[in-house]
């Protein structure tokens, strides 16, 4: 059969058959494409991404641009990140104090200025072995990318203090930051991205996603880009963390202790303790929470801490603002709990007299008040400066009562004390990670004691103060039976 068309026809039918493919082509995904029916594609710009798993891949993707510049390149953004701290101080402190509302400015500078301590590159030390079979070299690699979660207490000096220590080992990052404090992070992270991009040729080595909730947290957690997690927080987030079936590095809750015992010098310690206590109004994990204090002295400390500038409120000004700094909740088992209020989180001194109905002058940096030994106050992590003060019988009494107050967390404890028996005794037993004798929480990090600075504790987990050591995986390259030099 033949059919009988002219040349206009045959051109017009060819015309109206591409005509109809063009538009079914232009309605169907294309090949390999999202199939519509999930979300679409956001891309993110200078490192602030909307959707977790893009964030993450980007990172990846720049973490292997890295890997191509070495050391050296490490090392470009490292200074950029500490530099930039340096300079943006004051300007930055600002901003996350205004977002988050927490906390004193003074000290959002201070934290930011104090970057630049954070160990960079030169942290990273082989381990070298030689001998009649041959040598051995043991090296620090990267992971690839680090899932980094940080808090709204520290939201800028985390998210910086993180990068340096990550990224001098040679990681990229992608960040899943508190919701109370993402707008300041991810406005960090642009500023960071446009200079890494300017002075390094990378982009998106470091991402963020700007509005992070606990699906993007999920999705971190079970994305292929993401090697390792390294979370900053709470209770909450750790116990998330470590099911999510991904390795994490948790620095975790603290609720750390100070025991004063007799041969302490009482004035010192007292401002010791209203400078690491009142520190940011008390929102550091470090930072003094509760006070055990021998009953020889017991009087004579309460002194010296008031001639320090501590204010004490009574026990009605106690009850009050105890009513409204904690909400008591029952558990599964009907026991009642008290649990934090956030309000009040991170007020000023000032504030919480007024709260309390008392009254202080408004220089006041921090508040006490006289308490039992499982007042809320002592046992949960208030994070506000008020600081209870418990009266114990000896030692061994102050030792146990401190232990039992930190919870197992094992992240920080004080003593003042000139008693070197009293302070083997608390090491011992309270086994913490960071553990001061005589001086401030801030001691412990570097401020006024020996020691570098770090943001992420890692408690929990046990890698401790992280360092950029703590972000790589250490492998071993090995020469059989040749080129050892003797
Ligand atoms: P938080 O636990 O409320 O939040 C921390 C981070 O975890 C945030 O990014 C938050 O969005 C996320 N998060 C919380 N619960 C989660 C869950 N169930 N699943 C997934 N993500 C979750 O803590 P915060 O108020 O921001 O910070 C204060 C807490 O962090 C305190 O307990 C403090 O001791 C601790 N902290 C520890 C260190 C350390 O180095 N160990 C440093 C800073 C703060």
């Amino acid at each position: 059969m033949s059919l009988n068309i002219d040349e206009a026809t045959l051109k017009s039918v060819v015309e109206d058959v591409l005509k109809k493919l063009g538009q079914q082509a232009a309605a169907a995904p294309a090949k390999g494409s999202d199939c519509g029916c999930s979300k679409s594609s956001s891309k993110g710009r200078d490192g602030v991404f909307q959707d977790a798993g893009e964030a993450a891949e980007a990172a990846s993707h720049a973490q292997k641009q890295l890997r191509k510049l070495g050391i050296a390149g490490r090392a470009k953004i490292v200074n950029i990140v500490k530099r930039t701290c340096a300079e943006k101080a004051e300007e930055w402190g600002k901003l996350e104090f205004e977002e988050t509302k927490i906390g004193r400015l003074e000290h959002k500078v201070a934290k930011l200025a104090g970057i630049p301590g954070v160990p960079g590159v030169e942290w990273l030390a082989p381990r070298g072995m030689s001998g009649d079979h041959g040598i051995t070299m043991e090296e620090n690699t990267p992971f690839g990318v680090v899932g980094g979660i940080t808090p709204v207490t520290h939201s800028i000096p985390t998210i910086s203090c993180n990068i340096v220590s990550m990224v001098a080992a040679g990681n990229g990052v992608v960040f899943n930051a508190h919701p109370g404090g993402a707008r300041c992070a991810a406005e960090a992270i642009r500023h960071y991205n446009r200079l890494f991009k300017a002075e390094v040729g990378i982009e998106n080595l470091v991402t963020i996603i700007e509005k992070p909730t606990l699906e993007s947290f999920e999705s971190l957690c079970k994305s292929p880009h993401v090697d390792i997690l390294c979370v900053t927080g709470g209770p909450g987030v750790v116990k998330a963390a470590m099911a999510s079936g991904k390795r994490a590095i948790c620095a975790g809750p603290g609720n750390p202790p100070v025991v004063v015992d007799e041969s302490a010098n009482l004035a010192k310690a007292a401002r010791d303790i209203i400078l690491g206590g009142a520190f940011d109004n008390n929102l550091l994990c470090v930072g003094e929470k509760q006070i055990f204090v021998l009953d020889k002295i017991y009087g004579a400390f309460l002194q010296a801490f008031k001639d320090a500038g501590a204010v004490q409120i009574n026990d009605a000004q106690l009850a009050k603002l105890t009513e409204a700094a904690f909400t008591y909740k029952k558990d599964g088992g009907g026991c009642s709990h008290p649990v934090l209020n956030r309000d009040l989180v991170g007020a000023d001194a000032t504030r919480l007299a007024e709260v309390a109905g008392a009254s202080c002058s408004a220089s006041t940096q921090l508040l006490f008040a006289e308490t039992d030994a499982d007042h809320p106050f002592v046992m949960e992590e208030q994070m506000m400066p008020m600081v209870p003060v418990v009266r114990v019988r000896d030692i061994e009494e102050a030792i146990e009562l401190a232990r039992v107050s930190e919870h197992g967390y094992k992240h920080s404890s004080m003593i003042h004390s000139l008693n070197v028996e009293h302070m083997g005794m608390m090491a011992r037993a309270l086994d913490s990670t960071v553990f001061v004798k005589n001086g401030s929480c801030l001691a412990g990090l570097g401020t006024g004691g020996e020691g570098y600075s770090s943001f992420s504790i890692a408690t929990t987990t046990g890698e401790g103060i992280t360092t950029p050591d703590t972000f790589t995986r250490r492998r071993r390259c090995v020469m059989v039976d040749n080129l050892q030099m003797y």
